[in-house]
Formats: structure tokens, C-alpha cells, sequence
């Protein structure tokens, strides 16, 4: 336990392990260490002389190169959103924003599809011998020991669903639409990654590495994140961080939570078959519908006596279909559903679980069974001390804004780079305060365009967390 939490804190601050001993770099990380301790942890709280301090902070370099280019950022975003593209097809949003990225002294990296990744990273910094030189040596694309380089992430994709929100700038791709709000994410990270190149460039010292990674095909079961880590974006990398826009949370909030924040969700499609017959003699065939019946009811009950209540399983069937008249068995009959679990270890091992209990249901009926198992994403799992600091960053921007949300059902592959690295998830409020509060996924989905700002700041003041 001790040698992991202490290699948690060593990812997240950038510092030193020192046989298994951690040094934590300031009397905040010593506020929150009590956990730790209570594990067994042995947490030191002597600062680091090596730790550079960004003169007055990367929150206030970037609000105010927001002042100076909030027109921008704001024009930057109704682009975005005035020519989304659906997942694997985000050519010409790639192409903008390369071009804004090298129109600020940058060097994105184009993925070899679509979306890219750029680096930032100060010359002068203390680090950059450690961060620089290793980052592409590892083939599989994952952390490296030593890693300093802090990420962020953003999707970039749109949805196949005709805009009905009468915004001036909205979609001009017909049947598609920013309906996720990815071109606020996309928007966010550009404006925060082009303001701290500028404050790099004015002085500013950053003591690790960022990268910015705007991750294409978020939207499908294929998706992006698995792809982009295969390319090497996590190389180099310690922690990550990202944010989603929530229509329902007023602007200006933003929403936390540790642990799971997503959910799990998996599709499973039950066929059962046998050899059809006259309802007069079920015994000289196999009944479908009722061996059907029995996984419809049973299964989910089952379930529900081998997996931890707490784990927030729940498996639902959403469509059932068999036969066509009164007196005619069948030969076939579906069942289709979902698999929706908060919990990863449960993520892990619910599909052989399924298939040995629809085996156990269905053999009495003499009926054959063939399970189609679509595995979807892994919950978002933010990290103790990755959602700490996230919340400390929100306070720092306004001590009103951070607030506990819940768990959502919904499924985001950000999930997977959490797998290889700490980091968090949070919520950021895109409800204008008036009128009705649209979802996501929907034609009518309107994000406030405050959001933009308050993410990029959002993220300035995550760093400062992490570096001050
Ligand atoms: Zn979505
Ligand atoms: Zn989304």
C-alpha cells in the first residue's frame, strides 16, 4: 500500500520517491494527506527547493491573456460548433486547430487519422532534461518512469443529429451537431494551451511539461482515447486531466466527485434458438419463448445474488422478440439489453459471469443459446488526490463554484487513460441560469459560452495546484 501511494503522489506532484517515501511540496498536500496516513503511508510534508514557482500564478497569467483575447476564443469556439464532424471524420477540425496551435509559436502532432497532440514546455524549466529525450522511446505509448509531463484532454467529435437550437452559429453540416458540447472542450483546451505558450513566452516558468491532447472519436463504441494512447500520447505522461460540459449545472460551477464519476455501459444481445413446433406438444421441441422468458426474469435477478449491491450494477433488457402467432413455437427469439456498473473491478469480470449464468438458465429448456457480449467503456475512476486537487482549483477561481455531483449512467472513454494513469474528470457548468435546462445528446443542447473561459482557467489553476 505504501509503495502505491506513494507512487500516486510522486505522479501527481512531480517529486521524488525516495525508497518509498514521499516528499510532498506544500502544507496543502499535508492538509489532505490524512488518508494516506490512515493507510500506513509515511508522508513527509518538507517543501522542495527544486519546485519553481510561476511568478503570480498561471491563473492569473491566463485570465489575463483572456481579457485580451476573449473575442477570440469566443470566434474560436462558434467555428467549432458552426463545422462539427462526426467521430473518425474530424479532418477540417484538426486542420483549424493545427493551424491555431502554429499560429501561436506551437508544434502540434498530428495523429496518424484525425486529432493530434501538442507539448508545451519551458526551455529554462529546472525538469525538462528528465521530461525530454524519453518521451517516444516506449512502444507500447505508456507512462515511463520518471514521467513529468502533465496532459489534458479534450474530444473533439460531434453527433449525427440535426441542430434545432436557433443559435447564429449553429451547425452548418447538415444531420450533425456539436450536441456533447466538444466544441467547448476543443475550445478550452486550445484557448488554455495558446494562453500558457504566451505566458511561457513572457517569462512564465513551468516546471513540468504539458501536453494537450484533443482526442478524436469520443462519440462511438470504437472509440478515440484507445487509439490515441496505442499512438504514444501518454508517453512521458504522469497525470491527466479533463473536463465535460454539463447543461444542467449553472455557468460558473463545476461539478467533482471522486471515484467513479461515469459508468460503465455494455449492450448484450441473446439469441436463443431451438427447433420450432406445435404448441400442443412442447416436449417434442424446445420452448424459446419460455426459455427466453426464464433469462429475461432470471438473469438480472441472478445477478443481483452474485455481484456487490454497492457497485451500482444494474442490467436492464430494453427489447425482447419471438415468434408470431399463438399455436406455432418458434425457432428464435432475442433478447436485448445493458450492463451498467460504477465499479471497474465488476466492469471486469460481469461478462464471463453472464455467459456461465444465460448457459445455466437456459440448459433445462433443451433450447441452445448464442450471447453476442458488446463491451462498452470503463467508468471515469477520478482519482483521491487528482479530484483534491481539482476542487482546490475550482476554489481558487471562486470559493462558491465547486459542488458535489452525482454519478452518471452515461459512459465517457476518457476512461481509459485512466487505466494507465491517475487523473480526473470534473463537470463544468454550461447553464446560462434562464429557462430550460437541455441534456446532452439533444438537437436543442445549449452550452453558455462563460464555459469556455472558466475551463481554461479551469486548467491554469489546476497547474498552479500542482506546481505551487
Ligand atoms: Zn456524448
Ligand atoms: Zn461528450
Amino acid at each position: 500500500m505504501m509503495a502505491q501511494c506513494g507512487l500516486r503522489w510522486a505522479l501527481l506532484c512531480g517529486q521524488v520517491v525516495d525508497g518509498g517515501k514521499l516528499v510532498l511540496n506544500s502544507a496543502y498536500w499535508a492538509r489532505d494527506c490524512q488518508g494516506l496516513k490512515q493507510e500506513g503511508c509515511w508522508v513527509s510534508t518538507t517543501a522542495v527547493d527544486s519546485a519553481q514557482h510561476v511568478p503570480g500564478g498561471l491563473l492569473e497569467a491566463v485570465t489575463a491573456w483572456l481579457a485580451e483575447h476573449e473575442r477570440e476564443v469566443t470566434a474560436w469556439r462558434e467555428h467549432l460548433h458552426s463545422y462539427p464532424e462526426t467521430s473518425h471524420n474530424e479532418v477540417e477540425t484538426t486542420a483549424f486547430i493545427a493551424k491555431v496551435l502554429r499560429h501561436h509559436g506551437l508544434e502540434p502532432v498530428l495523429f496518424p487519422a484525425t486529432g493530434l497532440y501538442v507539448d508545451i514546455d519551458d526551455l529554462h524549466s529546472v525538469n525538462d532534461a528528465a521530461s525530454d529525450g524519453t518521451e517516444h522511446d516506449d512502444a507500447a505509448g505508456l507512462p515511463q518512469p520518471g514521467a513529468l509531463r502533465v496532459a489534458f484532454r479534450a474530444d473533439i467529435d460531434a453527433l449525427p443529429i440535426a441542430e434545432n437550437t436557433g443559435l447564429p452559429f449553429a451547425s452548418k453540416n447538415p444531420g450533425v451537431m456539436h450536441a456533447c458540447g466538444h466544441d467547448v472542450h476543443a475550445a478550452v483546451l486550445l484557448g488554455f494551451a495558446c494562453a500558457v505558450a504566451d505566458a511561457v513566452k513572457q517569462g512564465a516558468a513551468l516546471p513540468q511539461g504539458i501536453r494537450c491532447i484533443f482526442q478524436p472519436a469520443e462519440e462511438v463504441m470504437d472509440g478515440g482515447a484507445p487509439s490515441v494512447i496505442s499512438w504514444g500520447a501518454l508517453s512521458g505522461v504522469s497525470t491527466i486531466f479533463a473536463l465535460h460540459v454539463e447543461p444542467k449545472l449553472a455557468v460558473g460551477r463545476i461539478g467533482i466527485r471522486e471515484g467513479a464519476i461515469t459508468s460503465a455501459g455494455d449492450v448484450i444481445n441473446i439469441e436463443v434458438v431451438g427447433p420450432g413446433g406445435h404448441t400442443s406438444r412442447p416436449h417434442r421441441s424446445a420452448d424459446v419463448v419460455y426459455a427466453l422468458s426464464r433469462v429475461v426474469t432470471e438473469l438480472p435477478a441472478v445477478l443481483s445474488r452474485r455481484i456487490d449491491p454497492r457497485s451500482g450494477t444494474v442490467m436492464v433488457f430494453g427489447a425482447i422478440q419471438a415468434g408470431a402467432t399463438a399455436n406455432a413455437i418458434p425457432k428464435r427469439g432475442v433478447a436485448k439489453g445493458t450492463i451498467r456498473t460504477a465499479d471497474i473491478a465488476v466492469w471486469n469480470m460481469v461478462e464471463p459471469l453472464l455467459r456461465e449464468l444465460i448457459g445455466d438458465i437456459v440448459r433445462p429448456t433443451g433450447c441452445d443459446v448464442i450471447v453476442n457480449y458488446q463491451r462498452g467503456v470503463p467508468p471515469v475512476v477520478n482519482d483521491a488526490v487528482a479530484t483534491v486537487v481539482c476542487a482546490d482549483a475550482v476554489r481558487a477561481i471562486d470559493p462558491e463554484a465547486v459542488v458535489q455531483v452525482p454519478q452518471s449512467s452515461g459512459g465517457e472513454d476518457f476512461s481509459w487513460y485512466l487505466q494507465h494513469i491517475p487523473g480526473a474528470m470534473v463537470r463544468l457548468g454550461a447553464w446560462n441560469g434562464q429557462g430550460k435546462r437541455s441534456d446532452l445528446h439533444q438537437e436543442d443542447m445549449v452550452a453558455d459560452p462563460r464555459a469556455v473561459g472558466i475551463g481554461i482557467k479551469f486548467f491554469a489553476s489546476v497547474l498552479d495546484r500542482l506546481f505551487g
